[in-house]
C-alpha cells in the first residue's frame, strides 16, 4: 500500500448513499473520502421523489432546505379507466441540487476520480494503486465498481429485478401541481410519472420490468410515446421535442451479502430500490447510514429496517409486487 493516499474509510460514490455514509461517519469521528466519477453538481435520472422517512433519517428541515422542495398531499393514481387521489405526504426535489447539496453537507473531501480496480491487500483495500483504505463503501449505484470487483459472485444481479426508466427533467410551467401516476398504461410492465418540481420544472419518466419488456419484444421509447401522447390529448403537457434519457436499477431481491469483510455495499449498488414503486432514495440513505453505524461502532451490518415496500397496505403492495415482479 505505500506510495498510496491512505484514509480509514474509502466511499466510492458520492450520491444518496454515499454522502448520507460520510455524514455520519464524520459524526462519529471516522475519517473517510469520498470518490466520485463526476464534478457535482451533477445530473442524476431520477423522478427526485422522496418520503418524510427519508427526510427524517437525513434530519432534513424543508424549511431551512435551499433548493426547490414542494410537498403533495395526496397522489392522483390512474389505473386503466379508474382514476383516484390517494392521500399521502410526499415531496419533491431536483437530484442535481440534492445530492450536491447532501455531499456538500457531509463534510467530507470529495475527489473526483472514475474508480476501475479494486482490491484486498494487507487486511485493507487498494483502489486503482493510488488510494487506499481500511473500510470500502460501494456506493458507486448500478454499476458500481466495489460490486464488480468484489461482489459479483456472492451478490449476483437478479435480472428479473431489472428496473428500466426513461426520464426528462424540463423547465416547464406546469399548472397542475398534483404528482401523477399511471399504472400499466397500454400494457406497460410498470408506471409512469408527472412530478410537478417548485421552481419551475417538471419530470416525467416512464419505468418497467426490463425483463418483461424483452420477452414481449417491446421498446420503452414506444411506451414512452405512447405516455407523452397521452400527456398532450389530456392537456397537462403540450409539447413535442423530447429527449429523455435512461438508466436501469435493481429491485430488492432476496440475496444480501452486501459485506464481505469490510468491504460494503450500499444504495443502488446493492439493489435496494421497493419492489412496488421502485423507489430507490430512502434504502440508499438509510443503508448508507447503517454502512456507517457497522464501521464506526462496530455493528452487523443489517438491513432488516431498510424496507423492501413503499406502500404500508400489504394487499395493494402484494398485488403490485405481483403485477412488476411476478412475486
Ligand atoms: C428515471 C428514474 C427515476 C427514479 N425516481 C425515483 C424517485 O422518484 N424516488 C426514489 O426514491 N427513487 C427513484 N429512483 C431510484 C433512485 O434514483 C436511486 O435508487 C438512487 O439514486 C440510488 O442512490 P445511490 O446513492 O445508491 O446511487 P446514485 O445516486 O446513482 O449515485 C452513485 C454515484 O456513484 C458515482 N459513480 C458511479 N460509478 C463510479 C465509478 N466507477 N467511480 C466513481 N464514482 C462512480 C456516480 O457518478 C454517482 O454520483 C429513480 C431512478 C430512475 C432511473
Amino acid at each position: 500500500m505505500s506510495g498510496t493516499e491512505h484514509c480509514r474509510a474509502i466511499i466510492v460514490g458520492g450520491g444518496p448513499a454515499g454522502s448520507s455514509c460520510a455524514w455520519r461517519l464524520r459524526r462519529h469521528g471516522v475519517e473517510c473520502l469520498v470518490l466520485d466519477q463526476a464534478v457535482f453538481p451533477r445530473e442524476k435520472l431520477c423522478a427526485g421523489w422522496i418520503t418524510p422517512e427519508c427526510l427524517r433519517d437525513l434530519e432534513l428541515d424543508p424549511e431551512s432546505y435551499p433548493h426547490s422542495f414542494l410537498t403533495f398531499e395526496r397522489i392522483r393514481v390512474h389505473l386503466g379507466p379508474l382514476g383516484f387521489a390517494m392521500a399521502a405526504t410526499q415531496h419533491s426535489i431536483r437530484r442535481v441540487e440534492f445530492d450536491a447539496w447532501l455531499l456538500e453537507r457531509s463534510g467530507a473531501p470529495v475527489v473526483q476520480h472514475q474508480v476501475k480496480s479494486i482490491r484486498a491487500e494487507g487486511g485493507g483495500y487498494v483502489i486503482d494503486d493510488r488510494f487506499s483504505c481500511d473500510y470500502v463503501v460501494g456506493a458507486g449505484g448500478t454499476r458500481c465498481p466495489v460490486h464488480r470487483n468484489l461482489f459479483r459472485e456472492a451478490n449476483p444481479r437478479a435480472r428479473e429485478l431489472q428496473a428500466l426508466a426513461l426520464e426528462q427533467e424540463l423547465p416547464y410551467e406546469w399548472s397542475d401541481a398534483d404528482c401523477h401516476l399511471w399504472f400499466f398504461h397500454k400494457r406497460l410492465p410498470g408506471y409512469s410519472w408527472y412530478v410537478p418540481k417548485a421552481g419551475g420544472h417538471l419530470n416525467l419518466g416512464v419505468g418497467a420490468m426490463a425483463a418483461r419488456l424483452k420477452r414481449r419484444g417491446e421498446s420503452i421509447h414506444d411506451h414512452w410515446n405512447n405516455f407523452t401522447g397521452q400527456l398532450a390529448r389530456g392537456g397537462l403537457v403540450e409539447r413535442e421535442d423530447y429527449d429523455p434519457a435512461g438508466y436501469s436499477y435493481y429491485l430488492r431481491h432476496g440475496v444480501e451479502t452486501l459485506r464481505l469483510d469490510n468491504a460494503f455495499l450500499a444504495g443502488d449498488a446493492a439493489g435496494l430500490a421497493t419492489r412496488d414503486l421502485c423507489e430507490g432514495i430512502g434504502p440508499a440513505v438509510r443503508s448508507g447510514l447503517l454502512a456507517a453505524d457497522a464501521i464506526a461502532l462496530g455493528r452487523p451490518y443489517s438491513l432488516a429496517s431498510v424496507s423492501p415496500w413503499s406502500l404500508e397496505n400489504r394487499l395493494a403492495r402484494n398485488w403490485l409486487d405481483r403485477r412488476l415482479t411476478g412475486g
